[in-house]
């Protein structure tokens, strides 16, 4: 496994909609790993493909928060919103393209999602409080949508320009 760049905002690349993998390769598993890895190493608790680069429907998730429990690595190609709960919820979101940003975001509470696994099995699951948000936030990336989207103009705007500063910055360094 290798740890991949993070694309920051603003950049091209994370307002694209992403295409379907329809072929399971061992270099989309490997991708899929070196997310994880990334996404844990940045940390964070999702990542989506276009934020490394690479324009395929791909993200990678885990909101596991208790620290004795097991992680739960999570896969999913191909992920889809099957259905939203009419009960909404507000997380204050981040992302790793957008760092040390946060705003409030209001989502549907309960979603049900389906999505091919690393194995390429078709699976099913309804996910709720920190989950639900974060695999809404992480389908958004592959539809080229980002959490700022959500905010009002002027919210947004700030944001990014204070990321145009950070990337010169970063550009310089
Ligand atoms: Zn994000």
């Amino acid at each position: 496994m290798a740890k991949r760049p993070i694309i920051l905002h603003p950049d091209p690349r994370l307002k694209k909609v992403c295409d379907p993998v329809s072929d399971l390769s061992d270099d989309l598993r490997r991708l899929a790993d070196d997310m994880l890895e990334t996404m844990y190493d940045a940390p964070g608790i999702g990542l989506a493909a276009p934020q490394v680069g690479v324009m395929s429907r791909l993200i990678v998730l885990d909101c596991e928060k208790n620290e004795d429990a097991d992680p739960r690595p999570t896969v999913m190609f191909n992920p889809e919103v099957k259905a939203a709960s009419d009960e909404r919820n507000i997380y204050e979101e981040g992302c790793l393209s957008i760092p040390d940003q946060y705003a409030d975001v209001e989502r549907p509470s309960e979603v049900t999602v389906t999505w091919l696994d690393r194995d390429g099995r078709l699976q099913e699951d309804t996910f709720d409080g920190l989950w639900a948000t974060c695999v809404q936030h992480e389908i958004d990336h592959l539809n080229g949508k980002l959490f700022i989207d959500y905010l009002g103009p002027m919210k947004r705007q700030m944001i990014t320009r204070k990321m145009q500063k950070l990337k010169r910055e970063k550009a310089r360094a």
